[in-house]
């Protein structure tokens, strides 16, 4: 699947949502036609990902970085 920002002037898929998109998913086939989301949907969408996703992500790389340099 890849994003990329949404050129023609289309409504926002989200059920409800009557915002003009702003990116667009190339789903290649998994569904009919390209899905095309406004920005405040794809922030609400990528705040439900990153809390479901990968909760800790900001902390860790970090510890294991000072961890290396003491050793
Ligand atoms: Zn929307």
């Amino acid at each position: 699947m890849r994003m990329e920002i949404c050129k023609n002037q289309l409504k926002c898929d989200f059920y409800g949502c009557k915002n003009l998109a702003k990116y667009s998913f190339s789903t290649k086939g998994f569904v009919r036609r390209e899905l095309v989301f406004c920005e405040d949907c794809m922030k609400k969408m990528y705040e439900c990902f990153s809390k479901t996703l990968v909760p800790k992500a900001v902390d860790s790389p970090f510890k294991n970085k000072r961890k290396k340099e003491r050793v």
